[in-house]
């Protein structure tokens, strides 16, 4: 048997793809229970969610690493400094997740992406029930009633079909790279009362 410091050494970070990268664009495919079950793939999931954790994201989807399978992470952790103040959500990993049902009502906050250095308003329905394979394809249903949570979920999914944060936002004048987006937007008291 394998020592757990072998394991965690073989483990690998992936390179993020960057916005213009054809893979974010692209639809991505099912992953079947046979697959998902390799050893190959399995690892492909810890590396993936290892990903998502040294990158500080609170998401990650398998196309961001440049592989078009139906697979999103979530991680929000309090001590994340791009995102704080948020509840936690632990470390999950979601295969062939969808978007079973969202709430009419939608909100809007920041959101970013390790593939690009931009952040921007973009609004999200409130909550949302997303259903999907755990990492053994064990079924799984999650009831996001929590609004950064529901978010997060929505921006990962979206990535599955192609779809780019940017595409949603409403409000284009809040597109910022993020020096800018700290300057001007991070702390300006009228568009947080706005936010409310
Ligand atoms: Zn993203």
């Amino acid at each position: 048997m394998p020592l757990a410091r072998d394991i965690i050494a073989a483990m690998a970070i992936l390179k993020v793809i960057r916005l213009g990268h054809p893979a974010l664009r692209t639809k991505s495919k099912e992953v079947d229970r046979k697959e998902l079950s390799t050893k190959f793939f399995q690892k492909f999931l810890d590396d993936l969610a290892k990903t998502c954790v040294k990158n500080s994201g609170a998401g990650i989807a398998a196309p961001q690493v440049g592989k078009n399978k139906r697979v999103i992470v979530v991680h929000v952790d309090p001590k994340n400094p791009r995102y704080p103040n948020k509840k936690p959500f632990p470390l999950t990993i979601v295969v062939n997740p969808k978007v079973l049902k969202k709430s009419k009502i939608t909100k809007e906050d920041w959101e970013g992406d390790l593939s690009v250095g931009i952040r921007a308003l973009v609004p999200r329905s409130k909550t949302c029930i997303v259903t999907g394979l755990d990492r053994l394809g064990k079924p799984v249903t999650y009831r996001l009633d929590y609004g950064f949570h529901a978010r997060v979920f929505q921006h990962e999914i979206d990535h599955l079909n192609g779809i780019f944060f940017i595409d949603r936002v409403k409000r284009k004048e809040t597109l910022s790279e993020l020096k800018e987006w700290k300057r001007y937007w991070k702390n300006k008291k009228m568009l947080r009362s706005r936010l409310k």
